[in-house]
C-alpha cells in the first residue's frame, strides 16, 4: 500500500472532517490500530464479516435488485424490505475503509465491482432507488414517511465519501453527485416541501458538502433540517415522534421516538450547526443527547427501551429485561458523541464513545464475526438458543447472536465503524495532539504548525490500565499531549519526563519539548467496583452492578442456576480473579406461590454467601445456550 505522507491530506480517512471546531480528527493514513483488543475485531471484521455480509446480499438477492431496477422491462422482481439497497451501500462504505485500513487490492476491486453494479441502477435523472419508481412499482417519493428512499440515498453519499476519503475518487462519487443533486432538485427550495421519515441525508449531505464544497448540499441538508418537527408526515401509530417529527429540532429537549432515526437527525444537525455557524442548534442537540445520556441510556451506553417502535423510553424507563439497545443505536451514539466532541473539545462525550464500544460494540458481533446482536438486552431470563448458521431469523428485535435477520442493518453498520475505528482514537487541537481512546496504535501526523510528531502508544487496555505513549519522531519543539483521564478513574496517576502525580478525571495535559524516546504513562485504576443505579430507574431498583474500567460485568448462566434468585452481598467489594470478577453472592429459594404479590415483604431463604464469578458483558452468549443478567439484587 502507498501510504501518504502524514497530515497532508486534510480528508483522507476520516468519517467526518468538519470545517471548524474544537478538534481536527486524524484519518486511518495517521493513526493505526496494531494489536491487542481492536485490532483483532478490526481483523475478523475486515475479512469474515464483510465477506459474510457480502455472500448473505447476493444470496438474499439485495445486490441482484441493482441489476433487476437497470433492466427496466417488465415488472421488476424485487427481493427484501424496501430499504435494502441502504445494507449494500454500508457494506461499501466499510469496505472502503477497510481499503484504506489496509490497502487491501481485493476490497478495492470488490468495492469497484459493486460501484459498477450501483451505478447501471441510476436513471438518467439521477434517481437512484430499486424499491421505488420501476415498472409495477409505487413512484419515486410516494411514501416518504416509510418508503426510506433519502435515507438509502444518505448511505450511498456516505459510502462515496468514505471510498473517496481513501484515496478512490471515482465512479462511486460521481454516483453519489448526480443522486444528491437528484434529491436537491426533487426537495430544494423550490422542490417538494418533504423530509424522509428515516433521517440520514442530513448528515451524508453534510459529509459529501465538505468533500465537494458544494454549498447546495449543505443548504438542502439545512432546509431538511428546519422542516423537522411540523408534523409533515402522516401521523405515525406510534406518534410524531417516531420520526422526531413532533417538535422542531432546536425547540426539544430530549432524544425521543426511534432511538436511531433521532440519534441520525441529530448527527446531521450538529453538522449544519457547525457548517453554519450556529451555536444555538449545537447547543440545543447538546442538550438534548445529554440529558438523554442523564435520564435514558442504559448502563452499557446502549439506547432504547421500546421493541415496538424501537424507540426512547420515557425519562428513567430503563429496563434491563427490556432493553432493546440496537446495535445500530450504539454505532449512532458514537457518531453522534463524535460529533459534539469534535465541536465542543468535551472529554465526556468521549467517555461516551468508549462506553458504547466496550459494551455495546463489542457485544454485538461473534468470535468468528459471523453472527450478531439486533438488540442487546442487559437481562437474559429464558436461556438462549443456538440458530441455524444458513438461516435467517425474522424477528429482528431480540433473540441470539444470528448470522443474519431480516432487517440487518446493524451488521454492515459494526462493520462501517470498526473498519474505520483508528480514526476515533486521536485528534488535534490548535496546539497539539489529543488521545481520546487506548488502543495499541501507532500515530503519524503533523501539528498544526507543520511539524511531524509519531507517537507508539501501548497497553493491555481494557484488561489492563497501563497506557504507555512513547514518542517515535519530531521534528523538535514542544507541544502540548492531552490524554483522557475516564469519568470512572479515580486515582489515575501521570508519569511524564518531569515527574509523577495524581490526576483527576478529564483531559490532562502534559507541556513538555518531546524527544525520540520520551514517555508518558498514564495508570489507570482498574479495580472491580460496585455501581448503583439512580433511584428513579425503578426497574432496578435494590440492584447494584459490576463495572471495571470502561466494561461491564454480567452473570451467566449455562447451567441450572436460576439468576433470577440471585442475591449479590454489597458489603463485600467485588475482586478481580483470572477472566473476570468475583462478587460474594447467594441464591435464595423463594419458592412458587400462586399468587406473587402479598401483604408483607417477601423474604426467600438462602443458601450461605459464596463467591460467584461474573464476566464482562461483552463475553456473554459466547459459551453456550445461556441465561445472563447485568444488574444485580443485593441481599
Ligand atoms: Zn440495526
Amino acid at each position: 500500500m502507498t501510504k501518504a505522507s502524514p497530515g497532508t491530506d486534510p480528508t483522507g480517512g476520516r468519517p467526518v472532517v468538519p470545517s471548524r471546531g474544537a478538534l481536527r480528527p486524524l484519518g486511518l493514513d495517521e493513526v493505526r490500530v496494531v494489536d491487542g483488543f481492536w485490532a483483532t475485531r478490526q481483523r475478523v471484521n475486515g475479512g469474515a464479516t464483510l465477506d459474510h455480509g457480502r455472500s448473505w446480499m447476493d444470496k438474499l438477492g439485495w445486490t441482484g435488485n441493482f441489476t433487476a431496477a437497470r433492466a427496466g422491462a417488465g415488472e421488476v422482481d424485487r427481493r427484501g424490505r424496501e430499504f435494502s439497497d441502504s445494507e449494500v451501500y454500508k457494506l461499501v462504505e466499510a469496505m472502503s475503509w477497510e481499503v484504506g485500513r489496509t490497502g487491501s487490492t481485493d476490497r478495492d476491486r470488490e468495492v469497484a465491482e459493486l460501484t459498477e453494479l450501483i451505478a447501471l441502477a441510476q436513471a438518467p435523472d439521477g434517481y437512484l432507488g430499486t424499491a421505488f419508481g420501476g415498472p409495477g412499482q409505487r413512484p419515486r417519493h410516494s411514501d416518504l414517511a416509510s418508503g426510506h428512499e433519502l435515507y438509502c440515498a444518505g448511505h450511498l453519499l456516505q459510502a462515496a465519501v468514505a471510498r473517496t476519503r481513501t484515496g478512490g475518487a471515482g465512479p462511486l462519487l460521481d454516483v453519489a453527485r448526480r443522486a444528491a443533486d437528484h434529491v436537491c432538485d426533487t426537495f430544494g427550495p423550490d422542490g417538494t416541501w418533504g423530509i424522509c421519515g428515516h433521517p440520514n441525508i442530513e448528515p451524508a449531505l453534510v459529509e459529501l458538502a465538505r468533500l465537494t464544497g458544494e454549498q447546495r448540499y449543505l443548504d438542502q441538508a439545512g432546509l431538511f433540517v428546519r422542516r423537522r418537527g411540523h408534523q409533515s408526515l402522516p401521523q405515525h401509530h406510534f406518534g410524531w415522534a417516531y420520526y422526531s417529527d413532533d417538535v422542531p429540532v432546536r425547540d426539544a429537549t430530549v432524544l425521543r421516538g426511534h432511538v436511531v432515526r433521532a440519534l441520525y437527525l441529530a448527527c446531521g444537525a450538529v453538522d449544519v450547526a457547525v457548517e453554519t455557524g450556529d451555536g444555538e442548534l449545537l447547543a440545543a442537540v447538546a442538550a438534548q443527547f445529554d440529558r438523554t445520556l442523564a435520564r435514558r441510556t442504559h448502563l452499557t451506553g446502549g439506547m432504547g427501551s421500546r421493541h415496538m417502535d424501537e424507540a426512547f423510553g420515557e425519562d428513567f424507563v430503563l429496563p434491563p429485561d427490556r432493553s432493546y439497545s440496537e446495535t445500530c443505536a450504539g454505532v449512532a451514539a458514537i457518531m453522534l458523541a463524535w460529533r459534539l466532541l469534535l465541536a465542543t473539545g468535551v472529554s465526556r462525550y468521549a467517555d461516551v464513545i468508549e462506553r458504547v464500544l466496550y459494551n455495546v460494540v463489542a457485544t454485538a458481533v461473534s468470535d468468528d464475526g459471523r453472527a450478531f446482536f439486533y438488540a442487546n438486552t442487559l437481562h437474559q431470563r429464558v436461556r438462549t438458543v443456538d440458530v441455524p448458521t444458513d438461516e435467517q431469523q425474522l424477528g429482528f428485535g431480540g433473540g441470539p447472536r444470528a448470522p443474519w435477520f431480516e432487517v440487518s442493518c446493524c451488521l454492515p453498520n459494526v462493520a462501517r465503524l470498526l473498519a474505520s475505528l483508528s480514526a476515533y482514537l486521536v485528534t488535534a487541537d490548535d496546539e497539539g495532539l489529543r488521545i481520546h481512546q487506548y488502543a495499541d496504535a501507532d500515530v503519524d501526523t503533523r501539528l498544526p504548525d507543520g511539524r511531524r510528531v509519531a507517537l507508539r502508544m501501548r497497553t493491555g487496555y481494557p484488561d489492563d490500565g497501563v497506557v504507555t505513549v512513547r514518542v517515535t519522531a519530531t521534528d523538535g519543539g514542544g507541544f502540548p499531549l492531552t490524554l483522557r483521564v475516564p469519568e470512572w478513574a479515580t486515582g489515575a496517576v501521570l508519569v511524564t519526563p518531569t515527574g509523577r502525580r495524581a490526576v483527576p478525571p478529564g483531559p490532562v495535559t502534559v507541556r513538555h519539548a518531546f524527544a525520540v524516546g520520551d514517555e508518558v504513562r498514564l495508570e489507570l485504576p482498574l479495580r472491580p467496583r460496585f455501581t448503583h443505579p439512580d433511584p428513579r430507574v425503578d426497574a432496578v431498583r435494590g440492584c447494584v452492578a459490576v463495572e471495571r474500567g470502561p466494561v461491564v460485568y454480567c452473570a451467566e448462566a449455562l447451567a441450572d442456576e436460576d439468576l433470577d434468585t440471585l442475591r449479590v452481598d454489597p458489603g463485600s467489594l467485588p475482586v478481580d480473579v483470572d477472566g473476570g470478577v468475583l462478587v460474594r453472592a447467594r441464591f435464595t429459594a423463594p419458592g412458587e406461590r400462586a399468587w406473587p404479590y402479598g401483604p408483607t415483604p417477601r423474604r426467600a431463604p438462602g443458601a450461605p454467601l459464596t463467591g460467584l464469578r461474573l464476566l464482562p458483558y461483552h463475553r456473554w452468549a459466547r459459551r453456550g445456550p445461556a441465561t445472563m443478567r447485568v444488574w444485580l439484587p443485593v441481599t
